[in-house]
């Protein structure tokens, strides 16, 4: 039986595989090829405890590390078993709330999509048919990272910019990170023991780059992230929220140029700009610890907008079941979760402070008090749900 899925995450200069058993959630081999288009480009191969890094040859570029990883697959005579192939795209627009079978048609639309996503619908696209070349014979299917907050109402995808921009051009809000919203979001309903479509919630992925989202009945009612994943929460390089008369400043009375506003909001602000340090939040938790004063600040802005964020998405709800904390930091940081739930006690929160030093490296649980609204973590899974949906969709079509 063919019952693995192949996962590709294509960026712009790396690719990430994953192999993925969809019966046992098994993750047979996984992959990740890095620094591509250049001379250092190289390809890590992960299978059971065994690591082994190899260098790529030219022209170093997608199609040469996905054969690298297919070349694998063949020497330990795992491509038979593959069904299909998912990959995650970043943009799927007002078109795709589901995942797609691709076709000449989808391609287009990707393509089409570009200008929305310029950095990453073209690279998703060059991993689709690089795949296509490698494997040609298999169904591929396109996951969105924008489908699941497709459900969102008018009233918040809007930005209060003249109507015609978003008729005519599309400007509104999308939001990203949808595959780890929805998997934790479907994970929080089974721990609670409730059908997910009864769940009020709020999930904060919070990684290099953050999100919060408002679960309504299972469905995203609102999110944090943009018409781009600029908007929103402060995060490891980029700034968030930012009144946007900062960018005239810039340019007209500082001399910057947009290509400079543009690093400069994307790639030097948030915890990186504030500590004047680093992105990485476990550096700056370390450095302000020995007193730096900088990252200390950089960590209380990061933590002080998260809960402003969350507080702010409980007008989306008359109940709430539950917060959930996932992606890097969410996953492991203790001191941040503390730091963002002690300013939530207004939503009947309250941190377990043994259960949150315990929730680290991988476990599920939950971190607040017995008399609490409940506050989960949940380490977030986005390669499981594209393998499902993958699966599902391929079988569906071919019934
Ligand atoms: P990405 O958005 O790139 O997928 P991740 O979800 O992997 O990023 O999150 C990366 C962030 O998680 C970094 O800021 C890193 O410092 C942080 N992180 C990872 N482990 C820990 C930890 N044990 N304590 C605090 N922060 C952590």
């Amino acid at each position: 039986m063919k019952n693995n899925i192949l996962v590709i995450n294509c960026g712009s200069s790396s690719v990430k595989f994953s192999l993925i058993n969809v019966l046992t959630s098994q993750v047979l081999v996984a992959g990740i090829a890095e620094q591509l288009t250049s001379e250092q480009a190289s390809i890590t191969i992960k299978q059971k405890d065994n690591k082994q890094q190899s260098r790529l040859i030219s022209p170093y570029d997608h199609l040469v590390a996905i054969n690298f990883f297919v070349d694998t697959l063949n020497q330990l005579q795992l491509t038979s078993t593959i069904n299909a192939i998912g990959h995650r795209v970043v943009h799927g627009g007002e078109t795709y709330s589901a995942p797609a079978l691709i076709t000449k048609e989808v391609k287009q639309e990707i393509n089409r999509l570009s200008t929305l996503a310029p950095l990453h619908n073209p690279a998703n696209l060059l991993g689709i048919e690089a795949t296509e070349q490698a494997l040609g014979d298999l169904p591929q299917v396109a996951v969105f990272d924008t489908s699941f907050h497709q459900s969102m109402p008018k009233k918040a995808f809007l930005y209060a910019l003249p109507y015609h921009l978003y008729e005519a051009h599309d400007i509104r809000k999308y939001g990203f990170h949808g595959t780890s919203h929805y998997f934790v979001a479907n994970r929080a309903a089974d721990l609670l023991n409730k059908p997910i479509k009864a769940c009020n919630l709020i999930s904060a992925h919070l990684g290099n780059g953050c999100s919060v989202t408002a679960i309504r009945e299972g469905k995203s009612v609102d999110t944090s992230l943009g018409f781009t994943p600029l908007e929103g929460l402060m995060m490891g390089t980029r700034t968030g929220n930012i009144d946007p008369s900062i960018v005239f400043h810039l340019v007209e009375k500082l001399g910057y140029s947009l290509a400079q506003v543009n690093d400069l909001f994307n790639k030097e602000s948030g915890l990186k700009g504030i500590s004047m340090l680093s992105n990485d939040c476990r550096e700056l938790e370390d450095a302000a610890k020995n007193g730096h004063e900088h990252a200390q600040l950089a960590l209380d802005m990061f933590c002080y907008r998260a809960a402003k964020m969350i507080a702010s998405f409980s007008v989306c709800f008359s109940r709430l079941d539950s917060l959930i904390f996932t992606g890097g930091i969410g996953e492991n940081s203790s001191y941040i979760r503390k730091n963002i739930v002690e300013q939530l006690s207004l939503l009947n929160l309250q941190l377990n402070n043994e259960a949150n030093l315990a929730m680290r490296f991988g476990k599920s649980g939950n971190i607040a008090d017995s008399t609490s609204l409940s506050c989960w973590v949940i380490p977030t899974d986005e390669e499981a749900v594209i393998a499902t949906q993958t699966n599902q969709l391929v079988i569906k079509e071919t019934l």
